[in-house]
């Protein structure tokens, strides 16, 4: 048999794209083996379009975002699975000045939709400490990953459409018509292989998070503070994360749990159990922008996604898909070939 697709890596990136190539109806089969530093493995799967620090959109918010919501819940309906939560996020404010900055950026043209200043009571009445009060991000979300991979990786076992094993560079061939990776061939050869990938353009920016126990917290919000808590059920909270560009590979570290947890404490004043430490290698861009296209005339390549890969694989995957199926011209913003 000869697939569509061929699929190089089962992050976000990968899956996201096997799930939209399905859709399209084609035969697709994957590679992945789970490896320390994966980016997916230590994401909470929060999704937010504003740039907090500087109260504006990220790039690409006004399509991502769409297309992020209705690919995620076309997904759910399709498995009834219910892994995509439309959210809000809650900023805390450290300093008046901050405070000053939001109602500023709330008032840049385009920004209404996104931003505003309205009552928490979750926060209000909660064991929050907001001295100088807090914005809310109105159009945010938030995906179970775990649920959401666990899930298909179920689906692509039964179907015998996933191969998990690491792929050696010399088990890849590629030629004018089509590729093959350990002997499975497919008209086009996908690399997902996110930070592990030494492809031009790319950072690796390592992230470390934390899963804990707050017992009894009552919280349907993103918070953000001095980081990041977000609520994923049976009084577990994730909290991160950290940006490093030096050491990406070193696994977690007491500094990085450390420092979490301090600002942890600076924004809430409850009982904090740590369950789990996760540390990951986000593929960043060195412009933050996606990286796709053509490598060659049967291999191509998805990558980038940095530390927003929720709300940018769907979009990424689709346009990526036009451009190898349908002949559609690539978005010079994302196309590969900036860095070549
Ligand atoms: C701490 C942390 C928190 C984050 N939080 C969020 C968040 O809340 N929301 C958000 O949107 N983003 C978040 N991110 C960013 C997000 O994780 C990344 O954008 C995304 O996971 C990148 O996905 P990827 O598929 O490109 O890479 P990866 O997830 O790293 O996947 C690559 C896959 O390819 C496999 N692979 C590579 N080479 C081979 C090979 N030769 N053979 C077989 N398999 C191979 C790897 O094992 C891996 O499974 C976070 C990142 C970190 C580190």
């Amino acid at each position: 048999m000869r697939y569509d697709l061929l699929i190089l890596g089962r992050g976000i990136a990968g899956a996201v794209l096997a799930e939209s190539a399905r859709q399209r109806g084609l035969s697709v089969h994957l590679f992945d083996r789970k490896q320390p530093g994966s980016a997916t493995l230590a994401a909470g799967g929060a999704v937010n379009p504003v740039v907090l620090r500087r109260g504006s959109l990220c790039w690409g918010a006004e399509f991502l975002m769409p297309s992020a919501r209705s690919f995620f819940t076309a997904w759910d309906r399709r498995t009834g699975l219910s892994c995509w939560h439309d959210d809000v996020l809650v900023q805390l404010f450290a300093d008046a000045k901050q405070a000053d900055q939001w109602k500023q950026a709330m008032a840049r043209p385009g920004m209404a939709a996104f931003l505003a200043r309205r009552p928490e009571p979750e926060i209000d009445h909660g064991p929050f400490r907001a001295p100088y009060g807090h914005g809310t991000v109105t159009d945010a979300g938030w995906l179970d990953l775990p649920r959401l991979l666990d899930a298909q990786r179920e689906e692509l076992l039964r179907e015998e459409a996933i191969t998990e094993c690491v792929v050696a560079e010399d088990e890849v061939q590629a030629g004018l018509h089509g590729a093959s990776v350990a002997g499975i061939q497919g008209r086009w050869l996908v690399r997902c292989t996110g930070p592990f990938s030494d492809h031009p353009g790319l950072v690796p920016v390592k992230g470390e998070s934390l899963t804990v126990r707050i017992p009894g917290l009552k919280l349907s919000r993103i918070v953000h503070g001095g980081t990041g808590l977000l609520a994923v059920g049976n009084d577990l909270f994730r909290v991160g994360s950290t940006f490093k560009w030096t050491d990406v590979w070193e696994g977690p570290t007491a500094q990085a749990r450390d420092w979490m947890l301090d600002r942890l404490s600076e924004m809430l004043d409850a009982p904090v159990e740590v369950v789990e430490h996760h540390a990951g290698v986000r593929p960043a861009a060195r412009d933050r922008k996606p990286i796709l296209g053509k490598t060659g005339p049967s291999t191509a390549v998805m990558n980038g996604l940095g530390a927003r890969g929720v709300m940018q694989a769907p979009w990424c995957a689709k346009h990526l898909l036009d451009h190898l199926l349908d002949g559609k011209p690539l978005d010079p913003a994302v196309d590969a070939a900036r860095y070549a």
